[in-house]
């Protein structure tokens, strides 16, 4: 049976170690601050802003919400983002996705500065990471990589498989594996035979947003299984890609979904404002 990746408790050692930072900072005169925008009324996005927002409290970090309606146009949004990239207490800027349609979410996303740009979504960090020369790792691969970090997961020489290959989660996942020099393949929608590519992983990754899509014939026993996916199966309950029943008894390692990749992104996102606030103050 599987061990489950506790990623509640892990992310609360993260949030733990970031308000030692935040309060450290505050001494030195310097009090890290996070912008977190939202267009629209999208329910799924309310909940994460106020979940970023309480986290921002919990730890010491000043945080403001400017909550647009959905008919802000694309000069509104742009000229709002130029503000807060001058604005001396904001260091981290969040533009909450997905924005209502007619927004151009990638030009919101280059008009950040790519000093505030928490979460290492502009391309100048895209690259940085592509190089392996980075302040920001993209919040939610980060935290996979935190999570095998605290359970003595090595990723050296071992082979991994990434099924999703988005420019938030697929693509830099991948790249942060490479980096602790996995041997990295990465699926897609188009990859033949995926079962026997994914039987190969001791490390794998789904990132696909579909439920019980990873079931035990596509897992190596003994493999490690990361479940990025955040579904809702057929009663509407929280799930993620993988076929927990099936696939825990198998796995070495398991994340479940809740409690496990979704509560590391947030406190990533907290970690990424401090270093941001430190960059930019030159106490970095
Ligand atoms: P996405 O942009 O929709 O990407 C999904 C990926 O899955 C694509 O690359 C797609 O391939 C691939 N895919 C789809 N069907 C497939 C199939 N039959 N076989 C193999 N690959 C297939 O999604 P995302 O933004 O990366 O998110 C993925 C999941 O993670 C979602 O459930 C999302 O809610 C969740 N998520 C969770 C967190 C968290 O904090 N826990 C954060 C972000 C996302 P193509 O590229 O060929 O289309």
């Amino acid at each position: 049976m599987a061990t489950r990746i506790d990623g509640k408790a892990v992310s609360a050692k993260v949030r733990d170690e970031v308000a030692k930072e935040v309060a450290a900072l505050k001494e030195q005169g310097l009090c890290p601050g996070l912008a977190v925008v939202i267009v629209g009324d999208d329910p799924a996005s309310r909940i994460y802003v106020n979940n970023k927002k309480k986290a921002c409290q919990a730890t010491g970090i000043y945080s403001e919400e400017y909550a647009l309606p959905a008919e802000t146009t694309q000069e509104e949004l742009l000229a709002l983002v130029d503000k807060l990239n001058h604005k001396g207490d904001i260091h981290g800027i969040l533009v909450q996705s997905p924005l209502p349609k007619g927004l151009d979410e990638a030009a919101v996303v280059e008009a950040i500065d790519p000093k505030k740009d928490v979460d290492a979504f502009h391309a100048y960090n895209v690259g940085k990471i592509m190089l392996g020369d980075y302040h920001f790792l993209p919040c939610t691969p980060a935290g996979i990589m935190e999570l095998l970090k605290a359970y003595d997961i090595s990723v050296e020489g071992k082979r991994c498989v990434v099924i999703g290959r988005s420019n938030i989660v697929g693509k830099p996942m991948a790249m942060l594996l490479l980096h602790q020099n996995g041997t990295v393949t990465v699926c897609h929608s188009r990859t033949k035979n995926l079962p026997e590519i994914t039987r190969q992983a001791e490390i794998l990754v789904s990132a696909v947003g579909k439920s019980r899509f990873v079931t035990a014939d596509m897992v190596q026993p003994g493999a490690v299984v990361i479940d990025v996916g955040m579904n809702r199966d057929e009663n509407g309950k929280l799930c993620g890609d993988v076929d927990f029943a099936q696939v825990e008894p198998i796995a070495s390692y398991i994340t479940p979904v809740p409690g496990g990749v979704g509560p590391m992104t947030i406190a990533m996102l907290l970690k990424n404002t401090v270093t941001a606030a430190k960059l930019q103050s030159q106490l970095g």
